[in-house]
């Protein structure tokens, strides 16, 4: 018996390792990363760079951007520039699109990333931040993809949707951040069907995320749990070969996978241990 479990453990280690990257297939790729001032954004940034392909980054910050693109040059970027843009801000996802396709001559990927800060704390009634939260981390999503669609269906290009596992369990002190999770999946999800069936050279890429290490993550969950955050550099590696290969949906770390594949068979269970992740005094 002990064999079986071993080979199935074997078999299931093995099929996570996931499809392997083509370094290659990135050299000159055109991609616009948002979010990619700090963080695991910053991370894909600079993975990019190292395999040689043409980036533009984008987040609020122009200082910030302005120090990644000089390391993503010196990491061998084909090309690097900037442009600040504010997600909030409902004309910015169409200009920051209409920058990239301008400056790189196209697009392969578009790699939609960033997040507005948020409290973890519980909900305190605030209605605005959510519809705010909703134009940065999931309006904003939609609008750069519509713009991007035309110009994918040309270079046979990828969208890669950086999401969370909070889109799709539900966890406390995270319900403004957890509803623009979820809204992405669908609306991503939904997109996948409708792009399949209409036979589009554009794949759509789900990436769902574990707790990582970035200083804003660590920052948020301090005093709240011990959970284990897994390294941001990782996260990028993974996301940016989850693209490539047009895998529909990625987990990292691999073993949430299976958490969302049994979520719904225990659920007493699974809301105590939700629960239970997290320090709280009443
Ligand atoms: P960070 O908080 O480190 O980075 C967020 C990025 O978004 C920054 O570059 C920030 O730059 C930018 N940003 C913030 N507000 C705006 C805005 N209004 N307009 C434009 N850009 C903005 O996030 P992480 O790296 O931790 O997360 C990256 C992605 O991974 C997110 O989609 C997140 O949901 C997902 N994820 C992360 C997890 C984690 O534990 N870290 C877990 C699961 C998913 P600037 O301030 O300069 O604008």
């Amino acid at each position: 018996k002990l064999v079986l479990v071993g080979v199935a453990a074997a078999f299931v280690a093995f099929q996570w390792r996931g499809p392997t990257l083509d370094p290659e297939s990135l050299k000159g790729a055109r991609v616009l990363v948002t979010g990619a001032s700090t963080g695991i954004g910053e991370q894909i940034a600079y993975h990019l760079a190292g395999f040689g392909a043409k980036v533009v980054i984008t987040a609020r910050r122009e200082k910030v951007l302005q120090q990644v693109v000089e390391k993503c040059q010196v990491l061998g970027a084909q090309k690097a520039l900037h442009i600040a843009a504010d997600m909030a801000n409902p004309s910015d996802p169409e200009r920051v699109v209409k920058f990239a396709v301008d400056k790189l001559g196209g697009l392969d990927y578009l790699v939609l990333n960033h997040i507005g800060p948020s409290p973890f704390a519980m909900w305190d009634g605030d209605v605005e931040h959510t519809r705010w939260l909703m134009q940065v981390n999931f309006l904003s999503y939609l609008q750069m993809a519509k713009t991007a669609l035309p110009v994918l269906e040309q270079s046979k290009g990828s969208i890669v949707v950086v999401s969370s596992l909070l889109g799709k369990m539900c966890s406390p002190f995270v319900a403004p951040y957890s509803s623009t999770k979820f809204a992405l999946n669908g609306f991503f999800g939904t997109l996948q069907h409708e792009l399949a069936m209409q036979r589009s050279n554009v794949s759509i890429t789900i990436c769902v995320l574990g707790l990582i290490d970035t200083d804003s993550a660590l920052e948020k969950v301090k005093g709240f749990t011990n959970i284990q955050a897994w390294p941001a550099s990782e996260a990028a590696l993974h996301i940016i070969t989850s693209g490539a290969t047009r895998e529909a949906e990625s987990y990292y770390p691999w073993f949430w996978y299976y958490t969302c594949l049994f979520r719904d068979w225990f659920p007493y269970f699974r809301d105590r241990s939700i629960r239970n992740f997290y320090e709280y005094e009443h």
